[in-house]
């Protein structure tokens, strides 16, 4: 999954998401990429994306649980460390985050599975690759 999230000159969050879904996975499936608030989400407060195994995501509703946290007032990497920390640590989960003042990421998976992070201005973007 490749997911990005971003905030305009004007103070508009947006975020985007894209993947492949899972290795072995059932036909017909439905992951967290295109359930709103599970994988992705954007509000006035920020944006979120996320990546890993959409089941539990779907299940924990990550991204919007994480926007929560930013609506809240919490710093973008605050959010994501304490999603991270809710979620259920043997599982994958990668997450990206902006809010009005700050951006933020992280994941648990083992550091070899990472692949690029990319953290520019306002702007992140992050793949890791499965
Ligand atoms: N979250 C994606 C899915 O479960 C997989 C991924 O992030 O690599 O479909």
């Amino acid at each position: 999954t490749v997911g990005c999230v971003t905030r305009d000159a004007q103070g508009h969050f947006a975020a985007a998401i894209s993947t492949g879904g899972t290795t072995i996975t059932f036909y017909g499936r439905v992951g967290d990429v295109p359930m709103y608030g599970a994988g992705i989400y954007a509000g006035p407060k920020g944006a979120v994306a996320c990546t890993g195994n959409g089941e539990d995501i779907v299940r924990h509703l990550v991204a919007k649980t994480t926007y929560d946290l930013l609506a809240k007032g919490l710093t973008a990497q605050k959010a994501v460390d304490r999603a991270l920390a809710a979620f259920p640590a043997r599982i994958d989960l990668g997450l990206v985050a902006i809010g009005p003042a700050s951006t933020g990421g992280g994941c648990n998976y083992s550091a070899e599975k990472k692949r690029f992070v990319t953290d520019y201005r306002n702007q992140m973007a992050w793949s890791v690759a499965q």
